[in-house]
């Protein structure tokens, strides 16, 4: 069965849990969606820029060195960190800000916590010449100057949230809140595999470009399908992206790394689906981290990216039907990995994807040549020396 169904559903998760005044926005979206996605000359149009704007196909690298010295399996890159602005989340916004365009709306809103969704926003409406508003808070703003500045550059502007704890969760509900007062001429652009449908959906497809793409490159270069694959899970959007397109082949075991933090104990992470429950969270049914009582936890991560403390509902659903196997690695862990892709290969990863090198590089050292382990290197890590140097002082 294709999923979502009809209502947005993935098994019990998904759905659309939003107050009144935004059933009429969701449905129009979901319509637009729907008319786009038949369209040929819509993905004529995103096909072309990926490949002339974003630099796409991006190469599906082999890790020669990297995979000498875990002495195992064969370590393939899928380099997302070669696409225009250093990360996979331009997929996303390119295509969203397409059907925006196509919608005739004339102003794009968006919310962001480390800063990278909304450089990867304001990025793709410099392109598309449409106005575009990204709320931040306060804290985050204070914490990723340099992003600010981007965004600043690139025509875009920054409205900070004062409200509530100055992060994430409420510049998002400040997002939410500007896109229905303005609901006519604008368009709320979400930056994850989370939110309420059509959002999981739409984004999943625009991001699995990544999943169809290593597939033929694999098949091309090898000759096979990959044994593994392994992808960090923030709110799941690289993750899905490179799984989706194999979910249908049994064989390939497919990966999603999460961050413990501290440790899951320590109750400083951000791993829902490892240590979570099922609630409510920004419209959908998913696992989340909550308390006895159901309020939302303040996640932890090094990697500003994980640090969510909901989770796509397509990847709950894959949690408890055993498609997907999830893990969670820590901090330390994921430092480990940082500094192994960095001397190995001379590719400075993003703290995000590091979670997926280190699990990957402890799953190699059991394989052996034949087997191949394709690792989604979902952005650099330019955007966190800061934090790395400040963790490692000593070693840097
Ligand atoms: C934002 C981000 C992530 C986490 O988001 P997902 O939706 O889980 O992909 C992972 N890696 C990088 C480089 C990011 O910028």
């Amino acid at each position: 069965m294709k999923l979502p169904d009809n209502k947005g559903y993935f098994g019990e998760y998904g759905g659309k849990f939003v107050p009144e005044v935004l059933v009429a926005p969701l449905a129009e979206l979901e319509s637009a969606y729907a008319e786009a996605y038949a369209d040929t000359r819509f993905w004529d149009e995103f096909n072309a820029l990926c490949h002339n704007w974003i630099g796409r196909p991006t190469p599906l690298y082999f890790a020669r060195q990297l995979s000498a010295k875990l002495g195992g399996a064969t370590i393939l890159l899928k380099r997302e960190d070669l696409a225009h602005t250093g990360a996979h989340k331009i997929n996303n916004t390119l295509g969203q800000g397409l059907l925006a365009k196509r919608m005739g709306k004339k102003r794009i809103v968006a919310e962001t916590g480390a800063g990278q969704h909304g450089v990867a926003t304001a990025t793709t409406c410099a392109l598309l010449n449409i106005e575009c508003v990204v709320y931040m808070g306060e804290e985050d703003i204070q914490r990723q100057s340099l992003n600010v500045l981007r965004m600043k550059l690139l025509g875009a502007e920054v409205r900070p949230v004062s409200s509530g704890s100055r992060t994430l969760k409420d510049a998002i509900n400040e997002a939410i809140r500007d896109w229905i007062t303005n609901v006519s001429n604008t368009y709320y652009l979400l930056g994850s595999v989370v939110g309420p449908h059509p959002y999981p959906m739409m984004v999943r497809n625009f991001q699995s470009i990544i999943g169809k793409e290593t597939r033929e490159q694999v098949l091309a270069e090898y000759g096979n399908l990959p044994n593994y694959i392994v992808a960090c899970v923030g709110g799941g959007s690289n993750s899905i992206g490179i799984f989706y397109p194999f979910v249908d082949d049994s064989p390939i075991k497919l990966i999603g790394v999460e961050a413990a933090g501290k440790g899951l104990s320590s109750g400083k992470h951000a791993s829902p689906l490892m240590a979570g429950r099922t609630g409510v969270l920004h419209g959908a049914r998913s696992y989340l981290m909550q308390d006895e009582h159901g309020q939302v936890l303040t996640t932890y991560s090094i990697a500003p990216g994980l640090d969510y403390p909901g989770v796509g509902p397509e990847h709950c659903y894959y949690k408890d039907t055993g498609r997907v196997n999830y893990t969670s690695v820590t901090d330390n862990q994921a430092l480990d990995g940082f500094h192994l892709l960095s001397t190995t290969e001379g590719i400075i990863p993003a703290l995000e994807p590091a979670h997926a090198i280190y699990y990957a590089a402890e799953l190699a050292k059991d394989l052996t040549k034949d087997q191949i382990i394709i690792i989604n290197l979902s952005g650099r890590g330019d955007k966190d020396l800061d934090i790395v140097s400040k963790a490692t002082g000593v070693r840097l």
